[in-house]
């Protein structure tokens, strides 16, 4: 690789990086293996209204591993990321959460869950993003009213004029647009104003020390305060308590996720009340 580099390039390569260069490299195999085999599985997490109603879930990718067991997604997703891998999983879960909107609308208890879809960087800058996904949602015939995709601030720094063109296009079809994460990343507010977002979903960081931190109470408050000013619906992650909830819902926060309501499971173990 030296030789490779160039003549006059000198490269030192330390055992540890070597070691960390060649795990990773088993991981992306394994995981090309195991993409290929179908265990890349859709695991879903409900979010509910105020009154404690589901109304919908997050769809989170899971690594059904033959060896390892369940894998998390942070295990797995900045390595598929780093390649071409991560379009092939953001379709398969994609095409799992249509296909599961498709078996909810046959049932009356279920027709008006909504299911929210996570988006990498890689996959949104593809300039044929917004066609692939309209193609998953008319082959499986899933209603483009209940699918949420989750973007997040640094995927909309680059190009703005490409992201609120790539949004349009499927806003147009109903598609909704939640930012997720909310307050981690760099987001000026003139081009908050700007993008086509449906929702807010304030990061879990913010969540966990409510209602007792002051500087976590101070930065939620103010993040419900600029949603509603924008018209978005306020969503939390990583809501485990009661209290948290309840500090939640008194500043006028719209929708809840998190281990107090349930944590990811597979789609038919969700806990959906029946009429
Ligand atoms: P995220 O989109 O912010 O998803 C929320 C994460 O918070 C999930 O972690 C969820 O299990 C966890 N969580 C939810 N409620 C609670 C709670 O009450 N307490 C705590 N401690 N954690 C809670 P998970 O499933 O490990 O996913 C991590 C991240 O991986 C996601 O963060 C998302 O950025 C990414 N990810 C997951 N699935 C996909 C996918 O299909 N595609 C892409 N591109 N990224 C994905
Ligand atoms: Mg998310
Ligand atoms: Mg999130
Ligand atoms: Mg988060």
């Amino acid at each position: 690789q030296a030789k490779a580099a160039g003549r006059n390039t000198q490269r030192f390569f330390d055992p540890a990086m070597q070691a960390a260069a060649s795990a990773r490299a088993a991981l992306e195999a394994d995981l090309r293996q195991g993409m290929a085999r179908g265990e890349i599985v859709a695991y879903y997490q409900p979010v509910v209204d105020a009154e404690g109603r589901i109304r919908g879930a997050e769809a989170l990718a899971r690594w059904r591993h033959p060896q390892r067991g369940l894998v998390l997604p942070g295990e797995f997703i900045a390595i598929a990321e780093q390649s071409s891998l991560i379009l092939e999983l953001s379709q398969q879960v994609l095409e799992a959460a249509c296909a599961q909107l498709v078996r909810w609308a046959a049932d009356s208890a279920t027709r008006t869950l909504g299911i929210a879809v996570n988006v990498s960087a890689r996959t949104f800058r593809q300039p044929d993003f917004a066609d692939g996904v309209l193609a998953a949602l008319q082959a499986s015939g899933a209603h483009p009213g209940l699918l949420r995709l989750e973007l997040t601030e640094s995927m909309l720094l680059g190009d703005v004029e490409d992201a609120i063109g790539k949004m349009r296009r499927l806003k147009d079809h109903g598609v909704g647009f939640s930012l997720d994460d909310f307050g981690t990343g760099y987001s000026s507010l003139g081009y908050l104003q700007r993008l086509p977002l449906d929702e807010l979903k304030i990061d879990r960081s913010f969540v966990r020390g409510l209602p007792s931190n002051a500087n976590d109470a101070a930065i939620v408050r103010t993040i419900l305060t600029l949603a509603r000013s924008l018209g978005l619906r306020a969503v939390a992650e990583g809501v485990e308590t009661s209290a948290q909830r309840d500090f939640l819902r008194a500043h006028g926060c719209d929708a809840f996720q998190g281990y107090l309501f349930g944590r990811p499971v597979p789609a038919e173990e969700l806990p959906v009340q029946h009429p």
